[in-house]
């Protein structure tokens, strides 16, 4: 069958195609179109400003991202064995710009939502009716009095955002001396990635067992376990990494003597050769400026069916900014899910549509052991209309049993997947 140019016509205006290939192209989607601004081109930010100008090119979305290039938090702890490069996990936002998306490098340093402005750090302000906050986390240094200034944050490093701090610390295991002590401190859970500390603990131990079998690693976890995958860790650190890895549960953090390269718990002191302190986090600075913190003066509430923020009408806040649901990770699959249903509810709520009542989230996070065996844990999350949540499905998600090779090609799989969704 051919179609002609009437057929062809109606088709395009019944199924939204003209609006399609137009935001295929980049158009611009016009004067007196709505406006969504979204701060944060991370996971969760990216990923909800190509989802609303991919599903309804008519939106003009813009982007707001003081960083040029994006690099991923997942697989930066391969970063620190030399397990892959930085290079890997950095990519640009040209594809979002070709997409349609206007991207904007700069900060934005605080949000009107009366007059519905975000105004940026180099003076100009963007007006929206509806704006999406991903901005992910930011860290408490105040309960550090050792960590207050830029010289010990620069010495004693966090790597818990994929970049300049990854490499840095890539280097001081380098230099470290063989017979060296690589200290991690963890905070108290929430915070982003739950298996994230104990993947890095393997990466670290794969590195030195290959180039200073004398070192060793000292894990001060201020949880009383392992936070995540606990069973599949420990017999992993026991049977690849014998004797390498000391951990010591409930270890709370003090403070932090830099000089005498020491971390101070609240009843012991472990010295190292070279510290790695994950402080506490809390959401991002722009969600304390615009008010939108609703729980322990760190995490935004959210309502769950359109990811609005109970506290400022017409803001929408993802990802690990949001105050989580029970037994809801603070992760890039999570930020993924949280960004299409909230780019649905937008669109839907710009143009006076029902919003979908029966959101589903899904969860899977990779742990890489050495550089190619992988274990995961899953999750399947659905609103629950009685407690005005997302609830884990009876049932649902699952363990591996052991790390694999076979994993470790799903767990590649996964991030690609997963930074195509949000960049490509
Ligand atoms: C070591 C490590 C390993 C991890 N591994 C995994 C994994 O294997 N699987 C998984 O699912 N998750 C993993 N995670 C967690 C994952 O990275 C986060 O959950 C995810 O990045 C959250 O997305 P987000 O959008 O909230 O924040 P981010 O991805 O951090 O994005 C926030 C963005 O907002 C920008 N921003 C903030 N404030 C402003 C502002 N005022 N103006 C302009 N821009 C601003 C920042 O520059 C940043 O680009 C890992 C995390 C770490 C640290």
């Amino acid at each position: 069958m051919t179609l002609d140019r009437r057929d062809f016509l109606k088709w395009m205006a019944a199924t939204g195609g003209a609006a399609a290939v137009a935001g295929c192209a980049g158009t611009d989607a016009g004067p007196g179109a709505a406006k969504v601004v979204v701060i944060g081109g991370g996971f969760g930010g990216a990923t909800a400003a190509k989802y609303v100008k991919l599903w309804a090119p008519d939106i003009d979305v813009t982007l707001v991202e003081r960083n040029s290039e994006f690099v991923s938090c997942p697989i930066s702890n391969l970063v620190l064995a030399g397990n892959t490069a930085l290079s890997n996990i950095t990519m640009g936002y040209d594809a979002l710009r070709q997409r349609g998306v206007r991207i904007v490098r700069d900060d934005a340093v605080s949000v009107d939502p009366a007059a519905r402005q975000v105004r940026l750090a180099g003076g100009s302000t963007l007006a929206y009716d509806r704006l999406i906050l991903s901005p992910g986390v930011d860290f408490i240094y105040d309960q550090i009095p050792g960590l207050q200034g830029a010289d010990a944050q620069s010495r004693v490093l966090h790597a818990w955002k994929a970049g300049a701090q990854t490499a840095a610390l890539r280097k001081q295991l380098e230099a470290m001396r063989d017979g060296g002590v690589y200290v991690l401190h963890i905070p108290t859970a929430p915070y982003r990635c739950p298996p994230g500390p104990y993947e890095r603990v393997c990466q670290v131990a794969d590195y030195l067992k290959r180039a200073k079998p004398k070192s060793k690693i000292i894990v001060l976890d201020s949880n009383p376990d392992i936070t995540s995958k606990a069973g599949l860790f420990r017999a992993a650190w026991k049977s690849m990494y014998p004797g390498l890895i000391d951990y010591r549960p409930n270890s709370e953090l003090a403070d932090v003597d830099v000089k005498g390269m020491t971390v101070k718990l609240t009843f012991d002191s472990v010295k190292g050769d070279v510290l790695n302190v994950v402080p506490p986090h809390r959401a991002g600075d722009i969600a304390h400026k615009t008010g939108l913190i609703t729980a322990n003066q760190r995490w935004c509430g959210v309502d769950w069916l359109t990811m609005e923020s109970v506290a400022v009408k017409g803001v929408h806040v993802l990802a690990d900014a949001t105050l989580s649901a029970p037994a809801m990770p603070k992760s890039a699959s999570m930020a993924n899910q949280h960004a299409k249903v909230c780019a649905a509810a937008v669109i839907a709520l710009l143009k006076g549509q029902p919003v979908n009542q029966q959101p589903m989230m899904m969860n899977t996070c990779y742990s890489f052991v050495d550089g190619r065996n992988v274990m995961h844990v899953a999750s399947v999350h659905a609103y629950d209309p009685a407690q005005k949540t997302m609830a884990v499905v009876k049932g649902s998600g699952g363990l591996s049993t052991q790390a694999s090779e076979l994993e470790g090609t799903y767990a590649w799989g996964w991030a690609r997947n997963m930074w195509a969704e949000a960049l490509g």
